[in-house]
């Protein structure tokens, strides 16, 4: 998904705003360019245990869509998650965690190491913006913000990366 005009928090929600619409994102991203098991290669897959998640067919390891990205394991909903990035990301001081405990309604220390994982994504983003192995899913949010290392951006707009790792260097995600 790129989208290149400002994402109002309206907007935002209507894509992203269901626990659903984000698993669907995060598996379209991670398998467009088909399903390979991790583990055996195989090309065959069944249901899996998350919604839009899938199982091998043939060793039956089970991938979450949100396995390999900054929202595996997180202890609240996944719209919750994608929700506080989409915070985190336009609030110009970065939204504090006391704050978006109050307001997702987590421990505040839940909600620091999760805003610590989506800034350190943000970083990485920076720092290696596009490596050749990485498929970069442009998510960019319309809020000008200067750039920390004074050099200039080609846009002024905010990135966020969600990385997804494969070992194999392929298919990495990015929500940025
Ligand atoms: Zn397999």
């Amino acid at each position: 998904m790129r989208i290149n005009k400002e994402l109002t928090r309206k907007k935002f929600e209507q894509i992203l705003g269901t626990d659903k619409q984000c698993y669907k994102y995060l598996a379209d991203i991670k398998w467009k360019d088909g399903y390979q098991c991790k583990r055996c290669k195989c090309d065959r897959f069944m249901r899996g245990k998350k919604p839009f998640g899938k199982r091998c067919a043939k060793c039956h390891y089970d991938e979450s869509p949100t396995a390999g990205t900054l929202f595996h394991k997180v202890k609240f909903g996944l719209s919750d998650a994608f929700g506080m990035v989409y915070d985190i990301v336009t609030s110009k001081k970065g939204a504090n965690s006391i704050w978006l405990a109050e307001r997702y309604g987590v421990r505040q220390k839940t909600a620091w190491l999760f805003r610590q994982k989506v800034q350190r994504a943000m970083t990485s983003s920076l720092k290696h913006p596009l490596e050749q192995d990485v498929d970069v899913d442009e998510f960019e949010i319309g809020t000008p913000k200067k750039n920390q290392q004074g050099r200039s951006h080609s846009t002024n707009k905010t990135r966020v990366v969600i990385a997804v790792e494969n070992r194999e260097g392929k298919s990495r995600t990015s929500l940025r």
